[in-house]
């Protein structure tokens, strides 16, 4: 693979993923040219691979995908000011529109315009070359890796939802799923602070993975409803967490959320499940429970490069296999079966690592 090729993975339909030789786009007067280096593959690249579509987002024509993403800048538009040829930087893959109500908000990510990197129609960055708008790049200091860098994505969810939910020094909180998503959220809630954070899953390797990365407790969530609520509050000596973060989607999770959440608390619901659930809503209104919804991020990528920077969380463990970009497909099945207990898969352009 030469530098003059812009080899991508595209979505040619459900279940076929090609590798194709692409034009290497020209960066417009306010983008920039990046040479890709590390994609990390995310579930819902999976899911639109196996079913073709992730609730309105149908895929109906060949699609790129990836979008967490970082490369080096190699060419600037005439108007960056920000950026020059040689940055190392981190991709924020979601583009607003920068003119509606939302975006003047700053609640950018609920922009009904947003161009997301890899949701259809619109093509990822897993992709030797990428064009990108400057604004949404990051610079990366020189101690921080390119692949913490695509890390930055899933990071700022997790920056985000321990926001909305009011992370704070000495919250207690409670982490439904230890998916790549749960474990963004205990270590951005380590870093802000927080006294107590336990992880459920139903996959045990999981909880090991959250342990070794800094959980005080973990259970696994099987059986009835009243005996989860019991262990946890046992988990938590007693009390209920000040908060819980629902990384799964799983009906029984969410409603373990809401059940096991202290009175006045607050339940930010990230995972994305079945778009209708059955929920212990009355328990949600007679003990306060607040629920609050969390759709990526809105104002994350500099905390969370912050966060990297500083050491004051380490990511690197979320990649458990690297794949060169000729390999992307392998990266795929890796991602899919969870072979070898996969949590993060790392497409490289440049680095062959298998
Ligand atoms: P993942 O599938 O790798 O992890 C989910 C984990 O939940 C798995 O480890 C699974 O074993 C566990 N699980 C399933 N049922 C459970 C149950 N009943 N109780 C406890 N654990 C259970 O996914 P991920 O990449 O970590 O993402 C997590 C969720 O967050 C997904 O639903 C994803 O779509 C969603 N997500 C949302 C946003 C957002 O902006 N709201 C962003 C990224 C991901
Ligand atoms: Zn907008």
């Amino acid at each position: 693979m030469t530098d003059s090729k812009n080899i991508s993975v595209v979505l040619q339909s459900v279940n076929n993923i090609k590798l194709e030789e692409r034009p290497i786009p020209r960066p417009g007067p306010r983008q920039v040219l990046l040479r890709m280096d590390s994609v990390g593959i995310c579930g819902s690249d999976v899911h639109y691979w196996t079913h073709g579509a992730i609730g309105d987002f149908v895929v109906r024509q060949p699609m790129v995908l990836g979008h967490e993403s970082a490369g080096v800048v190699t060419e600037v538009g005439a108007e960056v000011d920000n950026l020059r040829p040689g940055d190392r930087v981190a991709v924020e893959p979601g583009i607003p529109c920068r003119f509606c109500d939302l975006c003047k908000s700053g609640r950018y990510n609920l922009c009904p315009d947003v161009k997301f990197l890899a949701t259809p129609p619109v093509d990822g960055s897993l992709s030797g070359w990428h064009v990108h708008d400057a604004d949404f790049c990051f610079r990366l200091p020189d101690h921080v890796s390119l692949e913490e860098g695509a890390l930055l994505e899933p990071l700022s969810v997790g920056v985000h939802a321990c926001r909305r939910a009011g992370v704070t020094l000495g919250s207690r909180v409670l982490i439904c799923g230890a998916g790549p998503i749960g474990l963004v959220n205990l270590l951005t809630a380590r870093a802000m602070g927080a006294d107590t954070v336990i992880l459920t899953d139903i996959n045990p390797h999981r909880l090991t993975v959250a342990k070794e990365m800094g959980a005080d407790a973990t259970l696994i969530a099987t059986g009835n409803a009243e005996s989860l609520v019991s262990q946890v509050c046992a988990l938590f000596n007693g009390r209920r967490p000040d908060i819980v973060i629902e990384c799964t989607g799983a009906e029984a999770s969410v409603g373990l959320s809401v059940r096991a959440c202290r009175s006045g608390g607050c339940v930010v619901l990230v995972g994305l499940g079945k778009p209708e659930i059955v929920l212990p809503i009355v328990q949600a209104s007679v003990r306060e429970v607040d629920i609050r919804g969390v759709f990526r991020y809105a104002n994350c990528y500099p905390d969370a490069l912050s966060l990297v920077a500083q050491g004051r969380v380490n990511i690197k463990p979320l990649i458990t296999h690297r794949f060169p970009l000729s390999k992307s497909v392998d990266a795929f099945e890796t991602a899919k079966t969870g072979a070898g207990n996969a949590i993060k898969m790392s497409a490289e352009k440049n680095i062959a690592v298998v």
